[in-house]
């Protein structure tokens, strides 16, 4: 038996629940994991409050972690047991000691990046390099916004866009935020809660405005970060931390100077070994260079039975960076 987070209807942090599980045995091309440190994303939470409905219930949560493979299954080619590991877009159940992952899924965890660091970066970090180097391609001295700045994957896009030497423009929720993020390698912090997003961005670029807006919190930003973009401007919704955003009149993107809009997510991205081998080793070799650090604030790594802590911590924005269950 092992144990796991699991809920048996959707709803606040309340619903998640610590129970035993028989993990069964690895099906052919599925790999079994022990987890040592496990990825939290905004993500988990629309899938425990029903925002994206789960196919059946009761369903485990979690799609990212780090660990040890014990066993595999009868056609794995790529992995062996004892072998270190890191995983994102795994089926839902990654929130358990023992999880069993399609090989086509992991990736081997170099041994200089520590469990807790691949748990921390691999799905966010992917993310942002799919973002910054494929949906859209930043350029040195460019200048853009990104929403979000200081969290999980705001805080990896602020320094891999210091690095190709790109001008992020970070919003965040306080004074504290900014800080941090501009210790990452954010360019400039607009705080949303005090100031006016599109007049504070203008005023930042000389009137300029930026060509796109990378936006994961939906709802209430939507419309402040069409007015940051310059004409024919690409638009990057690709999260819903405040709600989603609904109902679009296609005519506001001809007003506001016949914009592009993309609403991508990682499946799109990574849909096959070779994209992720491709994707994950230039995300390992920011870190191994030290581009990209990662590191988890000791507040923000929670032991796995106190999964609905971690959540409640995440949605009242008390976060900054990456949080971890460890079991
Ligand atoms: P974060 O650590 O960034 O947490 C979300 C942050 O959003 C908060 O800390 C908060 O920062 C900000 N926020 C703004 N408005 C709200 C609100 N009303 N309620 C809650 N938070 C708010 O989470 P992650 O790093 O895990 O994910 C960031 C975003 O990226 C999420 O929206 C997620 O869905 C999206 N995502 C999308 C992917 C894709 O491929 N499409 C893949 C991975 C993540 P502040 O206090 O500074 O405002």
């Amino acid at each position: 038996m092992a144990k796991r987070i699991q809920f048996s209807q959707h709803g606040g942090p309340n619903v998640l629940e610590w129970v035993d599980v028989e993990p069964g045995d690895p099906t052919d091309f599925e790999v079994q994991v022990e987890n040592k440190a496990i990825g939290i994303n905004y993500i988990d939470t629309y899938v425990r409050s029903g925002l994206y409905p789960s196919a059946s219930l009761p369903s485990g949560l979690g799609t990212e972690a780090a660990g040890k493979v014990v066993k595999v299954g009868a056609a794995v080619s790529h992995f062996k047991p004892g072998d270190r590991v890191v995983y994102a877009q795994a089926p839902i159940g990654a929130y358990s000691e023992i999880h069993n992952v399609p090989q086509d899924r992991l990736a081997h965890l170099p041994d200089a990046i520590s469990f807790e660091q691949g748990a921390a970066s691999f799905l966010k970090g992917l993310t942002v390099h799919y973002l910054l180097r494929q949906t859209y391609h930043v350029a040195p001295g460019e200048a853009f916004l990104f929403h979000a700045a200081a969290g999980g994957v705001g805080l990896i896009a602020c320094q891999w866009a210091k690095a190709l030497g790109a001008h992020l423009i970070g919003t965040v929720g306080s004074a504290e935020k900014a800080a941090i993020a501009q210790r990452a390698g954010a360019w400039a912090t607009i705080n949303y809660r005090e100031e006016n997003i599109a007049e504070r961005l203008s005023a930042l670029t000389d009137g300029k405005k930026v060509r796109v807006v990378y936006d994961s919190v939906g709802k209430d930003t939507w419309e402040a970060s069409l007015d940051c973009l310059q004409p024919r401007g690409l638009m990057v919704s690709f999260g819903n931390a405040s709600g989603p955003v609904t109902g679009i009149d296609l005519a506001q993107l001809n007003k506001k100077g016949s914009l592009y809009v993309t609403r991508p997510s990682l499946f799109g991205y990574i849909t096959n070994r070779a994209e992720l081998e491709l994707a994950s080793n230039e995300l390992f070799s920011m870190i191994a260079s030290g581009a990209i650090k990662i590191d988890v604030a000791e507040k923000q790594k929670f032991a796995l039975r106190d999964a609905q802590q971690a959540h409640i911590a995440l949605e009242n924005r008390t976060t900054q960076g990456s949080s971890l269950l460890i079991p």
